[in-house]
């Protein structure tokens, strides 16, 4: 017989698959030795047999109750009956963390008898009343499909008398959900403890495929097919007693990544009470007793250590006594995860590599977004723009209109705007509009609620807690004291400092990025053994990328002309060689190549370089004569050696400015569009006089064919891969800078790799080709944002020399210190 459970205490920690997250996190606490109410895991299979034929696998029914059994004799409780009773949770938990995409259910196992027992175990009948309810709502809910039915149930367990019979008082909430459950459904909460049982493993089962779980799989790209595990544990009791209650702990601060216990706890409650975000609960340092606190803060650094990493953990305290209910990897900030990452790595927790795989070159990115200067948040405070401060969930500073719901959300962010959504509270039926929405804004729920959680894996700036708002649906207003805000006004969100203004601010790139940043791109630079050289066009711009990591630099004489203001002069100097040849028109490009390029390669000092010639195609010059409003003929200008003029005046500038700039300067200039050994070979030659090592950029499968002669009549060698996948899809390259129609196109799967974005499978066994050149020094510009899988392919091919945006600079370090560390 296949074995469909395991026990926590023989199941394999190691077999997430099968045991998913939460199932195989209790397995190895409880095999570590902490206090883990016992329990078993019902394997992913069984889920997947269940989805597939629609009934549960044969012979499961009996190994459940067997194991109920066990439970029983283990616990010394019993099921369904006194004197002491067994409760359940059963519980999902997939191989991918889905935080609160699937169903729960909990205090299972309550029937009149059983209730009756409790009563007498615990002598308090206000907290079977509140077990009762809790349950009643929570299977009609989860199980039964029905909406909303906690609210009359709850009213009626708060009115429970300390000396209520508890038989009437189970009676008396039975029969209310009875009623509300006729009038919904159709349907009951069965009395039998083990058909409840029996229903709240489907309905587990069932709730990976709700429209909600789908879409949360979808964004994330997590596999359809997987399926849930389903825990079976006993219960213990946040909302038993003043000295018990309920957290969620960090074991850093997933906010900031700053180190120490971070989380929240909320006495005499019961744990979905803090992340459903209902009650908003206290920080686990004020709220928690000291010798609990000291337990917990012990423990949480142990398993840190276990685990090399930072975990999220959910605990309960029943009685002074404290339960682990759950571990799992802490979703974080990227300003956390650059952080955490940096920190684990500085006190020798885990090794730099494993450090340099806990940040994406993504997160990178993030860290060194955009943001609102200083003196405007501040000018905004004084002129009393400052609505409300929450807290801070997930850091970010974001403009936008605001919208009250999410479906409001989604079909604003549709039409092209940036919203901010503003909620009571959120809930997983708000996943869409939380998607949609630059910032989220709610006025319950602390930084362990839905929305905090949700917000951080989503990377979108989000406050919560913000209890001075009052969301007014029907009126279609955000109330903040006595101002009233209609949706559509223009807010700001610093998720951050978790404040709230009226108006919009400006955003603009922050300063360099923060020490532990810099911290973790050594390691990267350390372990990696690639260098980066990043696109600059002024010499102000050298600086920052020198600091940023870059080895080196590259840049374009036509940018450098037009970003200092010599786009006029360049232009006339190309019509007027045009027309006659004229050596002094190509003179005239050489001193401006000199004048401009002496104080960038002075700012470069020892850097090295990279520089493209000329390369302005048809089309492009005769933008630049619209924009000049020179109208005589239009150069051609295609084919760079085709004018072999002014590839010797920008050689002759260039060995001028570099004399100029000091012995240091290292330019080499690079012709594009290169496609033949010859023109490699006759570029050489012209470049002889000039001292300045010259080389091709290879744009074409045919400068790819004779890459290997190309390369050996050059100094160095570059391949341009946008070019070369434009060339090979046979689209224009501009095609592959905008969105339309390639987005189009991917959408409808009519395309099944983007060119702008991964390497195609038809690229590979040319870059192959090149990435074979020996010969000289061999460089891939990028362009645009490059992906860590990008990175890590084209390193895997054999490259280690890379030219890429200048934002892009840390992203890439980062990625290839990931890459070459393995
Ligand atoms: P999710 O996957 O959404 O986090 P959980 O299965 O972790 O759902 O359950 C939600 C909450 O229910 C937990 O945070 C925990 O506080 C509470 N809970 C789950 N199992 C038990 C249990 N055995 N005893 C007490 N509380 C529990
Ligand atoms: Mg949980």
């Amino acid at each position: 017989m296949i074995r469909a459970t395991l026990t926590f205490a023989e199941a394999d920690p190691a077999d997430v698959d099968r045991l998913g997250g939460k199932g195989a996190g209790l397995a190895r606490l409880t095999q570590l030795g902490l206090r883990v109410p016992p329990g078993y895991v019902i394997a992913t299979d069984a889920c997947r047999h269940y989805l597939q034929v629609g009934g549960l696998p044969e012979g499961l029914a009996d190994e459940v109750f067997t194991r109920l059994e066990e439970l029983e004799r283990a616990s010394g409780k019993a099921f369904g009956s006194g004197p002491v009773p067994l409760l359940l949770s059963v519980r999902s938990g997939a191989p991918i963390s889905m935080p609160g995409m699937m169903d729960t259910i909990l205090n299972l196992g309550i029937d009149r008898r059983a209730a009756v027992a409790l009563a007498q175990a615990t002598g308090d009948v206000r907290f079977v009343a509140d077990v009762v309810r809790r349950f009643h709502a929570m299977y009609a809910e989860t199980v039964l499909g029905a909406l909303d039915p906690g609210q009359g149930l709850e009213v009626l367990a708060a009115a429970v008398g300390p000396d209520d019979d508890p038989g009437e008082v189970y009676d008396r909430i039975w029969a209310a959900c009875e009623k509300q459950l006729q009038d919904d459904c159709g349907e009951s909460v069965p009395d039998d403890p083990r058909a409840q049982l029996l229903g709240a493993v489907e309905a587990v089962f069932r709730s990976w495929n709700t429209r909600r779980a789908r879409t949360y799989r979808d964004f994330h790209g997590i596999p359809h097919d997987l399926g849930t595990a389903v825990v079976v544990q006993s219960m213990v009791f946040g909302n038993l007693s003043a000295d018990s209650g309920s957290g969620v702990v960090f074991t850093r601060n997933p906010v900031t990544g700053a180190p120490g216990l971070f989380g929240e706890y909320l006495a005499h409650s019961q744990g979905e009470d803090v992340v459903a975000g209902i009650r908003t609960p206290d920080p686990v340092a004020e709220a928690l007793p000291a010798p609990l606190l000291e337990e917990l803060r012990t423990t949480c650094a142990e398993l840190e250590r276990t685990y090399g990493d930072v975990l999220d953990i959910e605990f309960t305290v029943e009685r002074s006594t404290l339960y682990f209910l759950q571990v799992r990897s802490a979703k974080r900030t990227a300003e956390a995860a650059v952080r955490i990452a940096a920190d684990l790595a500085g006190e020798g927790t885990i090794a730099p590599a494993a450090a340099l795989r806990m940040v994406t070159a993504e997160q990178v990115r993030q860290v060194q977004r955009p943001g609102f200067a200083d003196d405007d948040v501040a000018e905004a405070r004084a002129a009393g723009r400052l609505l409300t401060t929450g807290i801070g969930a997930c850091p970010g500073q974001v403009s936008g209109k605001l919208v009250l719901d999410s479906d409001r959300a989604k079909e604003r962010a549709e039409a092209g705007e940036a919203v901010i959504l503003a909620r009571p509270v959120t809930s997983p039926a708000d996943l869409h509009g939380m998607i949609a929405a630059e910032g989220i804004v709610t006025a319950t729920g602390g930084s362990t609620s839905h929305a905090a959680v949700v917000a951080r894996a989503l990377g979108t700036t989000c406050v919560v807690g913000a209890s001075a708002l009052v969301v007014d649906e029907r009126a279609r207003t955000l109330v903040v004291g006595d101002r009233v805000l209609p949706e559509g006004s223009e807010v700001s969100l610093d998720g951050a400092t978790g404040e709230l203004f009226e108006g919009a601010f400006p955003v603009a790139t922050p300063a360099a990025a923060t020490a532990a940043l810099d911290g973790l791109l050594r390691i990267a630079r350390r372990s990696g053994d690639s260098t980066v050289l990043a696109r600059v066009t002024l010499p102000a711009d050298v600086a920052p990328a020198l600091a940023a990591g870059a080895d080196g630099l590259v840049t374009a004489v036509d940018d450098v002309l037009a970003a200092t203001g010599h786009i006029d002069g360049l232009v006339q100097s190309l019509l007027d060689g045009a027309d006659d040849m004229s050596a002094a028109a190509f003179d005239r490009i050489a001193e401006l190549v000199e004048e401009e390029f002496t104080p960038l390669l002075a700012a470069a000092g020892g850097a090295e370089v990279g520089i493209r010639a000329i390369d302005l195609v048809a089309d492009e010059a005769r933008e630049l004569l619209q924009q000049t409003a020179v109208t005589t003929r239009h150069p051609a200008l295609s084919v760079p050696l085709g004018r072999p003029a002014l590839v010797a005046a920008q050689l002759r500038g260039l060995a001028a400015a570099a004399a100029a700039a000091g012995g240091a300067a290292r330019p080499h200039l690079a012709l594009r569009h290169v496609s033949d050994p010859a023109e490699a070979r006759a570029l050489r030659e012209l470049a002889a006089e000039s001292g300045v090592p010259v080389g091709a950029y290879v744009t074409s499968p045919r400068g790819v064919h004779h890459v290997a002669e190309i390369a050996a009549a050059g100094d160095v060698l570059w391949l341009e891969l946008r070019a070369l996948q434009a060339a090979v899809f046979g689209l224009p390259a501009r095609q592959l800078l905008t969105a339309e129609p390639l987005d189009d196109y991917l959408a409808r799967g009519l395309l099944t790799c983007d060119p702008r974005s991964s390497v195609d499978p038809a690229v590979v066994g040319l870059l192959e080709r090149v990435a074979a050149v020996r010969s000289c020094p061999l460089g891939l510009r990028l362009s645009g944002t490059v992906s860590q899988e990008t990175a890590a392919q084209l390193h895997a091919l054999g490259f280690r020399r890379f030219a890429v945006d200048a934002a892009e600079t840390r992203p890439l370090v980062l990625a290839l210190g990931r890459a070459a560390a393995g």
